[in-house]
């Protein structure tokens, strides 16, 4: 194996990337190295090179959404070996922390995120734990695979965990982008009825129905409270999840709801949106909440969920770059061209 590697850098004080020759880093003990089959490019990774989100690091390899096969196990790594196909956590639990020492990793107080605390996967290779491991099937393919690490897991930890969805409850989902289109899905399989999608795009719009909304409503339309109304029999929605997270998308939402219903806040900006009058508030018993990635167990359900072919992330892949392009790939997310669901850099 070569020493060197070919990795995407930003660095902090420019706010600029590049792609460059770094060294095959060595997998510690514990750790294993993983060559990188796909890694999917979020609107996280743009909020860094944005400024929207803080640096952590002066130089760090972004991308934290992989698939890939071990390359190479550290010292005393059992349970693994080369060649498996892998998809990797996001993030690491600090281990030190009071919740981490009482064993609940998965609410870990400062947990490190893959791609802003240590380098991600817009490489060739990258290191990880074994427990953030996930094992994939031989028929799930490494480009679904890939964004099983957050565009998918994350609307399934919302859904799931967050919001608790349970059968034939109302469910409204504010942007149907790589997030969103998966929230439509998910919220079917475990059985929201109606499911309402609300973007300003038509061709956005019709593809959240082909994924399986029963209402693909403009965010926009000034009719479209009374379109909600309609379309729950006059109740509003059990569930609302914005996956945009602006003060527009997050309040629209939020006005949405039926008495006692939650709103479960996905999508990330620097706006800082009102709940409005606590008479209002309290009157309607309104929850708000919260939500941030998903357990790694959910991986594996999900994997095996593809697997079985109960979820179909065949659409999901918009396209793909060598990782030389990655800056064209982030433009392209950026600029929402040909509306990706995800855009993956293949390195
Ligand atoms: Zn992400
Ligand atoms: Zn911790």
């Amino acid at each position: 194996m070569a020493d060197t590697m070919r990795a995407q850098r930003f660095y902090a004080d420019t706010k600029t990337i590049a792609v460059e020759d770094v060294l095959i880093p060595e997998p510690g003990p514990g750790e294993v190295l993983v060559k990188v089959a796909f890694c999917g490019i979020c609107h996280s990774d743009l909020s860094l090179i944005n400024g929207t989100f803080p640096a952590q690091l002066p130089v760090v390899t972004q991308g934290h959404e992989a698939s890939g096969t071990i390359a190479k196990l550290g010292p005393g790594v059992t349970g693994w070996a080369e060649g498996d196909r892998v998809v990797l956590a996001a993030g690491k639990p600090c281990l030190a922390c009071v919740n981490c020492l009482r064993g609940d990793m998965s609410n870990c107080l400062r947990i490190r995120l893959m791609a802003f605390a240590y380098d991600g996967g817009w490489a060739e290779y990258t290191v990880a734990q074994p427990f953030g491991l996930t094992r994939i099937p031989d028929n799930v393919p490494m480009e679904q695979a890939a964004i099983l690490a957050d565009a998918v897991s994350t609307p399934y930890g919302a859904i799931v965990h967050t919001a608790d969805v349970g059968i034939g409850e109302s469910v409204g989902v504010w942007g149907v982008g790589g997030l969103g289109t998966h929230m439509v899905q998910l919220a079917r399989l475990v059985g929201a009825a109606p499911i309402i999608a609300v973007d300003i795009k038509p061709a956005i719009l019709d593809r959240a129905l082909a994924v399986g909304a029963d209402y693909a409503l403009d965010a926009r339309d000034p009719q479209l409270a009374a379109k909600i109304a309609d379309a729950t029999g006059g109740r509003n929605l059990d569930v609302a999840f914005d996956a945009v997270g602006l003060s527009s998308t997050f309040e629209q939402a939020l006005n949405s709801l039926t008495v006692g219903g939650r709103l479960v806040g996905v999508g990330m900006s620097a706006d800082a949106p009102s709940i409005g009058p606590t008479s209002i508030f309290n009157l309607f018993q309104r929850k708000v909440l919260g939500h941030l990635g998903y357990q790694n167990a959910d991986i594996g359900t999900l994997a095996q969920l593809v697997s079985l072919g109960r979820l179909d992330l065949s659409r999901s892949i918009s396209d793909i770059v060598p990782l030389e392009d990655v800056a064209a790939g982030i433009e392209k997310l950026d600029k929402a061209d040909g509306d990706p669901i995800r855009i993956l850099v293949q390195p």
